[in-house]
């Protein structure tokens, strides 16, 4: 019998189901992996000990049913609960206490499964590295002086690590497929509106979305399940059906014409890493192999991601972020003379400098003189970026190409050179703009120094069309062995 922390989730579920483990002693072997690896990572801030052990009781007792009955995940830290903290990672949310739980969450613990704890991201998911955090930076599994990627580092390293065999991430540009890719793990974002924000802190809340992190895609299927969905508290939620994702990876696809695969060439850059073109060579060769026909699509807008991007993120943050005064919630300077004094030195003293950055820079281009000079034309950039992949989609039943240009960073490489680490979301931030779904599969490893580290692959897909991307998915992991290895920490 296999050590429960080796199991995947689906395998675990079973295994409890079948009784031939308990919810107790999966949650404990968990608990225990956490008490040994999390000093070295810092993947979780908050631990809910007693409350996982009670829950996985009851699982045990028959009181909590469902499919994912007994277990074990982590949540980002920027989920509300109605209990413990939820801090997103930020001295401004130190000791804020939510009122209600995400929807997510929620949706998650009926379904019966057991939440261990919160982990370490980005401040306010605003970041590539989850070192822009003050609740210290999350190392990766691969190699602790390597960053984990970000935002959502302490779920990719929770998992990648064995704390944990699924995590819930948030990905606004890419935080859940780049440190996905950074650690090895299978990240998943859906399509905008396909999972409630309700709960979930904002960023940016036109590409904000809830997904996952695994250590495969049938996992990923069956998480997604029971998080997805309308949900009436949460407007932008669509009210679209939800698929059976687990039937659709494991069962053999539906006999419906030759599968296309787009292979867009702006993705395609000399800038990437070796390990990343040999990572498409192989891709490209192991999909023809099955028959699909790989054709060449273009996205000409690709270039424009970027500064589209950090423009409507840092105007929606800076909105977003304004509610954070010192006043009703979070963060309250003793210091301050007057009222403007308390709102500006709550701020002062409760964010950090990346979360002052993009405040300052998204009150700047929503600013009456440059409103149409910055955020109306990237509006217009982002309607463009969306055409391209309609008009791709005509072409392809999905996108194949590098989740990032190369595997994760050492520690402290970038944190002194903002634009830097924006870069590393070339290939995740228009997925968000153009709100599709997008998946990070492990895709193999880059030998760097004297360390192995991994590089992603990544599959996006029409709007709604989880099941689709789901299922490719499903079938590069069967054409390669990537998804097996496991860092030398485990
Ligand atoms: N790294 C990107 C940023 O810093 C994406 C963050 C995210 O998806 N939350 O904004």
């Amino acid at each position: 019998m296999p050590h429960a922390t080796d199991l995947s989730l689906l395998q675990l579920r079973d295994a409890i189901a079948r009784r031939s483990l308990s919810a107790v002693e999966a949650t404990t072997a968990y608990l225990d992996r956490i008490d040994q690896l999390n000093p070295r990572l810092n993947a979780l801030h908050e631990v809910y000990r007693q409350r996982a052990l009670r829950h996985a009781g009851q699982v045990d007792a028959g009181e909590i049913t469902g499919p994912l009955a007994g277990v074990p995940v982590v949540i980002k830290d920027n989920m509300c609960t109605d209990y413990g903290h939820t801090t997103c990672s930020s001295k401004m949310l130190a000791d804020f206490a939510a009122p209600y739980t995400a929807t997510a969450v929620t949706r998650l613990e009926e379904a019966g499964a057991i939440v261990l704890g919160k982990s370490v991201m980005d401040e306010f998911a605003m970041g590539s590295s989850t070192e822009h955090s003050a609740c210290g930076v999350v190392k990766n599994p691969w190699a602790t002086d390597y960053v984990p990627g970000g935002s959502s580092g302490g779920s990719a390293a929770a998992v990648a690590g064995g704390l944990a065999p699924a995590a819930l991430g948030s990905d606004t540009g890419g935080s859940i497929r780049q440190p996905a890719a950074l650690t090895g793990t299978v990240g998943l974002k859906p399509t905008y509106g396909r999972v409630s924000r309700w709960g979930l802190v904002a960023f940016a809340s036109s590409l904000d979305q809830i997904g996952t992190f695994t250590r495969d895609v049938e996992d990923a299927a069956l998480l997604l399940g029971v998080i997805a969905g309308h949900d009436p508290l949460d407007s932008t939620s669509a009210n679209e059906p939800v698929d059976d994702y687990l039937v659709a990876v494991t069962t053999p696809p539906p006999a419906d014409g030759k599968l296309r695969i787009g292979l867009p060439r702006e993705y395609l850059s000399d800038a990437n890493h070796p390990a990343v073109a040999t990572m498409m060579e192989e891709a490209i060769a192991a999909f023809t192999g099955t028959g699909a026909e790989v054709v060449d699509v273009s996205l000409p807008h690709t270039q424009y991601g970027i500064p589209t991007y950090y423009i409507v993120c840092t105007a929606e943050a800076s909105s977003n972020l304004a509610r954070y005064d010192g006043v009703r919630y979070g963060h309250r300077s003793d210091k301050a003379e007057d009222l403007i004094d308390l709102y500006s030195r709550s701020r002062a003293e409760g964010f950090g400098p990346e979360v002052k950055r993009r405040i300052m820079l998204g009150t700047y281009a929503l600013s009456s003189g440059y409103y149409d000079a910055y955020y109306l034309r990237a509006l217009k950039a982002r309607r463009l970026i969306k055409g391209d992949f309609d008009a791709a989609f005509a072409k392809c039943d999905v996108i194949l190409c590098p989740t990032t240009t190369g595997p994760a960073f050492k520690l402290g490489a970038k944190t002194d050179d903002p634009l830097t680490m924006y870069l590393n979301d070339v290939y995740t931030v228009n997925c968000n703009l153009a709100g599709l779904p997008g998946i990070s599969l492990p895709g193999g490893l880059a030998k760097v120094d004297d360390v192995n580290l991994p590089v992603g692959l990544q599959l996006m897909g029409p709007a709604f069309a989880e099941a689709k991307l789901l299922r490719v998915a499903k079938l590069y992991q069967s054409l390669t062995e990537h998804h097996l290895q496991r860092p030398p920490v485990m």
